[in-house]
């Protein structure tokens, strides 16, 4: 396969930019090698820039559920754009967004629009922390929530622990504001209530967490979340950057059927363009500015731009059976996943059961492990990312694109045909077969 563009660009790039990206992860440091510059995408495919194509399981790392390009999308953006491409003043298509959200959630009542995930959960924060008057708020070991100081914390040694930093420039008084426990323990949080009672402003959890694997939480502690939460006056603040209009249009609060205090949304509801949103109860959402003494401003919030693709996007989102395809499709390819890597190991000698793929809805996460359920952070076998590296590699030369790290899930979206997922399964028998022999 050719690189030499793509390697060209990346020297350039390190010139401007540390590590030659505008956001680590594209840097391909946990697989090697250089990182490919993009130059097209249509449907579920993408170009480079030597013009190798592939089938694209990325999707911008969530956004693009209908695929690149989507023409509905890209109409909607050239529409608008003609008319202007910020005012910083209120537009029509702010409410029509809105109106399409509230109508089709029953979880939410009031929003705001902001311009990232990240964004979206910082304001989140200080609106539990404002609405609750406390400062504390309790994280989960293998959660993220973007980058903002308050949650670029890691689980410390204990069961139940300030965390310390994940990043050089967070302070330590900004640590010691954040509780960090592990994934699917109940013990741990009832440990931190008892130990911080009274001071919890907010959990923060993500439902479904899908940024460090695919770390499926039952329904059941999830509703005990609730449940503290409620006994101790606490807010339950589920993150659905990522699970939110994926694993349905009501993201993993419909899925579960729980009802969180604030829900802070991001990815596929820009339709590809930067958008970020949190909402609540409208009485909630009434003490952010300039209704209530919590502030939070921005610029380009409800950009008109970003608005039209948010709406053409989930317009689609909203037809019939939208979802259910969406399962169905990323099931089938699972399935002819297991068929092919199963003769392929068979012929290399390898064996069957070293292989899962966790997945729930267009979602998918494979790990090279022999355990049926992982919970949690801990349990995932750090060793095993040196066969991810393989899988990598030889996916992208049998034409096929992941995300470039074994701790990032995959997405289906709707532009994959039959034919796109045949086709990636029979790439994935092979590169299995050749990752497995390691072992
Ligand atoms: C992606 C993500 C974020 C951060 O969103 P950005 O748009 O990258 O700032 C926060 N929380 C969750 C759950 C995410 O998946």
């Amino acid at each position: 396969m050719k690189r030499e563009k793509s390697e060209a660009l990346f020297e350039k790039a390190k010139k401007y930019f540390p590590g030659g990206v505008n956001s680590p992860v594209r840097a391909f440091r946990s697989v090697g090698g250089t990182p490919l510059f993009i130059q097209k995408g249509k449907g579920a495919h993408i170009w480079d820039a030597d013009g190798n194509e592939f089938i694209d399981f990325c999707g911008s790392w969530g956004p693009l559920i209908l695929g690149h390009a989507n023409g509905k999308v890209v109409e909607a953006i050239k529409r608008t754009v003609e008319n202007g491409s910020s005012f910083g003043a209120p537009t029509e298509l702010e409410n029509e967004l809105a109106e399409l959200i509230l109508k089709n959630n029953r979880y939410i009542q009031k929003i705001r629009f902001v311009s990232s995930g990240t964004e979206a959960v910082m304001s989140a924060i200080r609106l539990a922390r404002g609405y609750t008057k406390r400062n504390k708020i309790l994280k989960f070991d293998g959660c993220y929530h973007g980058h903002s100081d308050s949650l670029l914390v890691k689980a410390g040694s204990g069961l139940v622990t300030f965390g310390n930093t994940s990043s050089a420039g967070v302070p330590e008084s900004f640590v010691n504001e954040t509780i960090v426990v592990p994934l699917n323990n109940e013990e741990a949080v009832r440990q931190a209530f008892t130990e911080f009672k009274d001071q919890i402003a907010c959990v923060i959890i993500e439902p479904i967490p899908a940024n460090n694997g695919l770390l499926l939480q039952r329904k059941e502690y999830l509703q005990f979340l609730r449940t503290i939460c409620t006994e101790n006056k606490t807010l339950l603040l589920f993150d659905e950057v990522i699970s939110g209009f994926r694993v349905g249009f009501e993201g993993a609060a419909g899925y579960y059927n729980i009802q969180p205090d604030i829900i802070t949304y991001g990815k596929i509801i820009g339709g590809g363009l930067p958008v970020g949103m949190y909402g609540a109860s409208a009485e909630m959402m009434n003490h952010i500015s300039p209704e209530g003494n919590v502030y939070q401003a921005g610029t380009l919030s409800g950009n008109p731009v970003a608005m039209a693709a948010g709406i053409a996007q989930l317009t689609e989102c909203l037809k019939p059976n939208f979802y259910k395809d969406l399962e169905s499709k990323t099931q089938f390819l699972i399935d002819t996943i297991f068929q092919n890597y199963k003769s392929c190991v068979t012929l290399s000698g390898v064996e069957e059961d070293q292989l899962q793929i966790f997945s729930i809805g267009s979602i998918f996460w494979i790990a090279f492990t022999d355990k049926k359920n992982i919970g949690s952070a801990e349990e995932i076998d750090a060793d095993s990312m040196k066969y991810f590296r393989i899988l990598h590699k030889e996916l992208l030369e049998r034409g096929v694109y992941i995300g470039p790290s074994g701790y990032e899930v995959g997405f289906v979206c709707e532009a994959h045909t039959e034919d796109d997922l045949i086709r990636t399964a029979k790439a994935f028998g092979e590169a299995l077969a050749i990752a497995m022999k390691l072992k």
